[in-house]
């Protein structure tokens, strides 16, 4: 019986870090999406005016200068795909047209770490509206995504 009761404990400890590691967004410095699991990190921020600055950080998150990354993006709007284009600016590159109208579409990001290396994409889901939750965008919200349909099965004040 012993043995039983502590295999389960181990199950639920190891479901539980599992859990937590997709719990767990990484809130990008400047209050964008990070993209990457792993350093570099890929920070993808929009601008009030709707440009999209995407960064890059070290394993501790302090900015990277660039070292000749090719990045663009395409916005999957409902009016149709836009190609971003973006270019230096500030350490950072800037996309030089801004995202189509609307929300709720998806941006694919293309990033090459340098000219001629091979393309990694990251798709964001972008979402204009700030969450209650967490107060960044809902883009770049930092909740726990992977418990939010289940989040009153661990909410211990109701259980007492
Ligand atoms: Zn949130």
């Amino acid at each position: 019986m012993k043995t039983t009761r502590y295999i389960a404990t181990t199950f639920l400890a190891l479901a539980v870090s599992a859990v937590a590691l997709f719990a767990k967004p990484i809130p990008g410095p400047k209050g964008g999406r990070i993209l990457t699991t792993d350093a570099p990190h890929v920070e993808f921020f929009v601008e009030k005016d709707r440009t999209v600055t995407v960064s890059f950080y070290d394993k501790a998150l302090k900015p990277m200068a660039l070292s000749g990354q090719v990045v663009s993006a395409t916005a999957e709007a409902k009016s149709g795909k836009v190609n971003l284009a973006f270019a230096e600016k500030n350490g950072a590159l800037v996309s030089k047209t801004a995202l189509p109208e609307g929300d709720d579409y998806t941006v694919v990001v293309q990033v090459r770490d340098n000219a001629s290396a091979r393309p990694k994409n990251y798709r964001v889901l972008f979402h204009d509206e700030i969450c209650a939750e967490c107060k960044r965008a809902e883009y770049a919200c930092t909740c726990d995504d992977a418990g939010k349909d289940h989040k009153h099965d661990h909410d211990d004040k109701k259980k007492k």
